[in-house]
């Protein structure tokens, strides 16, 4: 049991405390500090891990009914709405000392049933945690909040594409939006900009890394939250690596690089970021600082994250010169985003760093066109380039509901594979299993390019007919045949391999 006069000194000092202009938290802390075995600071301890999970001051008070009476506690709850909490602290403390306020009769046992339900805070603290829960138990990558013109829809990433789950109304969309902002330390009163933020949660015992994304839309503020889990441990190198060729090329280009700039280059939706994180975990063994730049989808062990704030001047270029200044053997760069971003992270990979990076591109010889585009001396790219590892995805035929089709030369023409032969191919038909889409998972074709005598002397000319031509040289047995013979193999249709193979020869812009 607390005494009256306990409570008093209590409310006193804390609300001198937060007028002195030490943050809440802080001063919670200190107070159970005092003197720990008292029941108080039992009871202090417990409110700060609550004020943790998101619950206001006073409910977290509310929850210790046998200390904090509810008069105390709807005392508590006005000063806080009034935003004047020390204020309010100092008056209970008096109303405490005349007599006209007690503390309760009971133990300092939590009661959370004690605290209100129809408080809209507590449900949406609640509901959000149970999304969260329910994201992670699902094993879900995406959820996502989207306004619309008079209500809000809850949207998850399943396996065909998003699905609607729930719908909120505005107004408890509103309490999630300042939620979500208090758990990423996002700024809550700026709405009309986009803003990325973090919340790294323990689910289950489980860290879990949900990046969080805010755009303002006319409707309101859309939220995506994107899950990842730090730290898990799975043979990414097997599911990546069907063929282990491949998988040995790309682990000997790992590990046998000491510096220089590796680009991970592929089309839209292509898995090159994949690839680049399984890289970054092949380096991560320990024996390496691996710095990593930009926009942080996870930070797992080991690895130290920068994550990039322009708003107070931690851009992408001066996040690189941090680093390099630190004298890492690996940087990660997750975009090449601009010409003083390209130009950093050759010159750190000419001053003997490792740089692993990745751009969008349709094939190898545009990876070059835009470090070009980009402005990167010739010279920077002839000494700084270790190697050029692209990717795509090739979308491989249902196996439950493929069947067997003969195609003739015309057939072949109109798709734009005149040089296939006429003959037996497999074609797409779905199915349930496929969900009717006819295909059925992936498989990634990649090409790694270490550049040769050939390539570099292009290179310093800058000539990008050179190059492609150089490129072939080097390529061995190009990517369209390689597709070529996975279609003849009816492991794809040709209406895949012609889609692939128009990617592959589109033009980049020069
Ligand atoms: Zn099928």
């Amino acid at each position: 049991m607390l005494s009256p006069r306990d409570l008093e000194k209590f409310s006193r000092k804390f609300g001198k405390m937060l007028g002195s202009g030490i943050p809440l938290v802080a001063s919670l802390e200190l107070l159970a500090r005092e003197d720990p075995e008292s029941e108080i600071s039992r009871v202090l301890e417990q409110v700060v891990c609550k004020l943790k999970e998101g619950y206001t001051f006073s409910s977290c008070l509310a929850m210790f009914p046998g200390m904090f009476t509810e008069v105390y506690v709807a005392m508590v709850k006005a000063g806080e709405q009034q935003g004047r909490l020390d204020y309010a602290m100092v008056e209970i403390a008096d109303s405490c000392a005349d007599g006209t306020l007690e503390p309760g009769t009971g133990s300092g046992e939590v009661d959370e049933t004690a605290v209100s339900t129809d408080d809209g805070n507590i449900k949406v603290i609640k509901q959000l945690n149970l999304i969260i829960k329910e994201a992670v138990s699902e094993n879900l990558s995406r959820v996502v909040f989207k306004p619309e013109r008079d209500h809000v829809k809850l949207l998850v990433a399943a396996k065909k594409g998003l699905q609607h789950r729930e719908t909120f109304d505005n107004d408890s969309y509103d309490r999630i939006i300042a939620r979500v902002k208090l758990m990423s330390a996002l700024d809550i009163a700026e709405r009309k900009l986009p803003q990325d933020g973090r919340i790294l949660v323990k689910v289950e015992s489980e860290m879990i890394d949900i990046r969080v994304q805010l755009v303002p839309t006319v409707f309101g503020e859309q939220i995506a939250l994107f899950f990842s889990r730090p730290d898990e441990k799975e043979h990414p190198l097997e599911r990546l690596f069907t063929d282990n060729a491949q998988k040995e090329m790309f682990e000997r280009l790992i590990h046998s690089q000491k510096s220089g700039l590796i680009v991970f280059a592929g089309p839209h939706g292509s898995g090159k970021t994949t690839t680049l994180n399984v890289a970054t975990a092949q380096l991560n063994d320990g024996s390496r600082i691996i710095f990593e730049i930009g926009r942080i989808y996870k930070s797992p062990a080991g690895i130290s994250c920068i994550q990039t704030q322009p708003k107070i001047g931690m851009t992408t270029v001066n996040s690189i010169r941090a680093a390099v200044r630190a004298e890492p053997e690996v940087i990660v760069v997750n975009d090449l985003i601009d010409e003083e971003v390209a130009l950093e992270c050759f010159k750190a990979s000419n001053d003997g760093i490792l740089v692993l990076t990745q751009m969008g591109a349709r094939n190898t010889s545009e990876v070059f066109k835009q470090l070009f585009n980009l402005k990167v001396p010739p010279f920077q790219i002839y000494g700084g380039i270790a190697a050029v590892m692209f990717q795509l995805l090739v979308r491989k035929l249902c196996p439950h509901c493929r069947k067997e089709v003969e195609l003739t030369a015309d057939d072949l023409f109109r798709l734009g594979l005149s040089d296939m032969k006429p003959g037996k191919y497999s074609e797409s038909c779905g199915c349930e299993k496929c969900e009717n889409s006819g295909y059925l998972g992936r498989e990634a074709f990649y090409e790694i390019i270490i550049p040769d005598k050939n390539l570099k002397e292009a290179i310093i000319k800058g000539d990008n007919n050179e190059i492609s031509l150089a490129l072939e040289s080097i390529q061995g047995t190009r990517l369209e045949t390689r597709i070529r013979n996975y279609a003849e193999a009816g492991n794809t249709s040709p209406r895949e391999a012609a889609r692939i193979r128009s990617i592959l020869s589109l033009q980049a812009p020069v």
